[in-house]
């Protein structure tokens, strides 16, 4: 299943099927490798990715979190991701960066381990669904913070969202939704989440989520358009007694909520404030509005 022609490995450019590493491969054992999920788009001046210097950024402090150096700069992987969608010859499509421990040590302790680097890409259309989701609160809390540094974007963190997605039928849901171990709204499996009540948009405090930058941008939309927004804990009557709900992440971009555990949000169709903000991100992350050009790097 070849997606595209080229996956750049440790320094190099080499082919999608050539691009593989040993079964002793650290991270494949004990999940401590470091990874992003960037999107770009197709503009009227050719491809941009979205908020590449905020995802390097974290990428780099992921890895720290976990004691793992990347043996690149930022420029590096940026030169490097921008080569790889030229030589690919994709529109648009997902960018995902990974850092990890490789091979030449077992056991726990990664200290000694080399880290490999790659970045590969692909096309990737809508992440969750066209409508407005159907989800489903998850019995599995967000990771504790005590038990790993939860705002790193860590492979082997995704266990938690994994064993959350799989509770769910996917006849019935579309998206799963944490709380965190103070019994606080967290966030999807790999999104953030946005709640509108009187007009006000709320958004789950950072302690136990990923600290997105979907997340970012929709606050700095908020505080734009003068739509106050905050930041709290939120409980779960809260969350079901809101007008409208949304998700926030990069591969699902603005992805509204039609129900949660059965209850419908107004009709279960897109709400006004949340239908304002996905119309916005989508117009901005396509070169459509001036005031946010600096959010795209242009190939
Ligand atoms: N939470 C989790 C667990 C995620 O995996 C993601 C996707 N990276 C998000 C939130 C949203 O983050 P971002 O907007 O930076 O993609």
């Amino acid at each position: 299943m070849q997606i595209v022609s080229k996956i750049w490995m440790d320094g190099k450019f080499v082919c999608w099927n050539k691009a593989k590493t040993h079964i002793l491969t650290h991270t494949l054992h004990y999940g401590a490798g470091v990874f992003e999920g960037i999107r770009f788009y197709e503009t009227d001046n050719g491809q941009a990715i979205f908020r590449l210097d905020e995802h390097l950024e974290r990428l780099f402090y992921s890895a720290k979190k976990i004691g793992l150096e990347i043996p690149y700069t930022k420029n590096q992987l940026e030169t490097a991701i921008l080569k790889l969608i030229k030589i690919n010859k994709l529109k648009s499509g997902y960018i995902r960066p990974l850092a990890y421990y490789g091979y030449g040590k077992m056991g726990i302790d990664p200290r000694g381990c080399p880290t490999n680097v790659s970045i590969a890409i692909w096309p990737w259309g809508v992440y969750l669904s066209d409508k407005p989701a159907r989800c489903k609160i998850s019995p599995f809390i967000r990771l504790h913070p005590k038990s790993v540094h939860n705002e790193a974007k860590v492979c082997g963190h995704y266990i938690n969202s994994i064993v959350a997605r799989l509770n769910i039928d996917l006849d019935q849901h579309d998206e799963v939704i944490l709380f965190d171990h103070k019994n606080h709204l967290a966030e999807g499996s790999a999104e953030n989440i946005f709640i509108v009540k009187n007009g006000v948009l709320f958004t789950p405090k950072p302690g136990s989520i990923l600290i997105g930058i979907t997340r970012d941008t929709v606050m700095v939309l908020a505080r734009d358009a003068r739509i106050p927004c905050e930041e709290k804990d939120i409980t779960k009557q809260e969350l079901l007694a809101a007008d409208e709900v949304f998700f926030a992440g990069t591969a699902a971009e603005i992805s509204p909520i039609a129900s949660i555990d059965g209850h419908y949000f107004g009709n279960g169709e897109t709400g006004p404030l949340s239908q304002k903000i996905k119309n916005t991100y989508a117009a901005l992350t396509r070169g459509k509005i001036d005031k946010y050009k600096d959010w795209l790097t242009f190939l």
